[in-house]
């Protein structure tokens, strides 16, 4: 039996710093308690191993923006970062499961698709307003028991259920009904239900609650946006091929996850401390003194939570940890 322990009506979902002034009677929502999965939403059958997000139409690529130059973002697509915020309006599906009690395999199943699918609606209305942009792809795994996965990022490792770790692989791609989605977002179920408890990737978290799961999710998920922002606008990469991983890469994936949470506490789907909680399970995996993989340290993953969380703006975390695509 797993049972976790969420703290919840005791404080006010922390609003993003930019807009405190603008939230007066926001805050009490019930967070997405009672969101109701559809029927069709039910525990992973073998055929609902993963799910897609679909993409524009392989023709429609950018075209060259106006004002822009080799290896930078078109300087209305600058502009846009600038001044665009992520869209909150027009949720329709809360994510979440109960919040105290014992927590199902179900359950945990649900939030985290539920977490994936509004990510990728936010994502989606944002790029599809880009100039130039459109829909960015991905499919995603969470891998339930007896049900593994493979990716080419990890061709020897069979990705259990209980694989200590999640990624987004780009190099991964897969056809469904005729259409292609490229990138491959992995989320292993029973490691992610650890995260409930406070033990994220086998690392202490100080806060303890679901929006771990979800913040972890959504990091995820970022990596699979920047990466099409990249693909769409023919982008260098953060990490340049030969060069030692970039922390940056990460950094702007925890800065992402914030962005997605400032649109999450609009849409009332925060409560309690979840941002604290998201906050600090990515403090968790942040980078040791044995660390060989750099991530950030706990203190740079957590101030890129929050220039997402209190910014809301995906241009913010472009101009803090990708200057060389604004021509910074
Ligand atoms: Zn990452």
């Amino acid at each position: 039996m797993l049972t976790f322990h969420r703290k919840h009506g005791q404080l006010r979902a922390l609003a993003p710093a930019a807009a405190i002034a603008l939230m007066t009677a926001a805050c009490s929502s019930s967070g997405g308690q009672g969101a109701a999965s559809s029927p069709s939403d039910s525990f992973a059958a073998p055929s609902d191993s993963g799910g897609y997000s679909s993409g524009g139409n392989p023709s429609d690529t950018a075209s060259p923006g106006q004002g822009s130059s080799p290896g930078s973002l078109p300087g209305d697509v600058q502009q846009y970062f600038q001044t665009q915020t992520v869209p909150s309006a027009g949720a329709d599906q809360a994510f979440g499961s109960g919040n105290t009690g014992t927590l199902t395999q179900d359950e945990a199943y649900n939030y985290l698709k539920s977490v994936l699918v509004d990510t990728d609606k936010m994502w989606t209305a944002y790029f599809e307003s880009i100039p130039g942009g459109h829909e960015p792809d991905f499919y995603w795994d969470i891998i339930t028991d007896g049900h593994p996965a493979q990716s080419n990022c990890y061709p020897d490792t069979q990705i259990t259920a209980d694989y200590n770790n999640a990624f987004f692989c780009s190099a991964d791609s897969e056809t469904d009904n005729g259409v292609t989605y490229n990138g491959h977002i992995v989320l292993p179920l029973d490691t992610f239900m650890k995260m409930w408890n406070g033990d994220i990737f086998s690392r202490p978290s100080q806060e303890v609650g679901d929006f771990a799961a979800a913040v972890v999710t959504a990091h995820e998920v970022a990596h699979s946006e920047w990466y099409d922002l990249q693909t769409q606008f023919n982008l260098p990469p953060i990490n340049q091929p030969g060069q030692p991983k970039d922390k940056r890469n990460d950094l702007i994936a925890d800065c992402g996850a914030g962005v997605w949470a400032n649109s999450a506490y609009y849409k009332g789907y925060l409560q309690g401390d979840d941002v604290q909680i998201g906050m600090d399970a990515l403090g968790a995996i942040g980078d040791t003194s044995a660390s060989t993989d750099p991530h950030g340290t706990p203190q740079e993953r957590e101030q890129a939570f929050m220039l997402g969380y209190n910014t809301g703006k995906p241009g913010a975390c472009v101009s803090q940890y990708w200057p060389g695509v604004t021509g910074g």
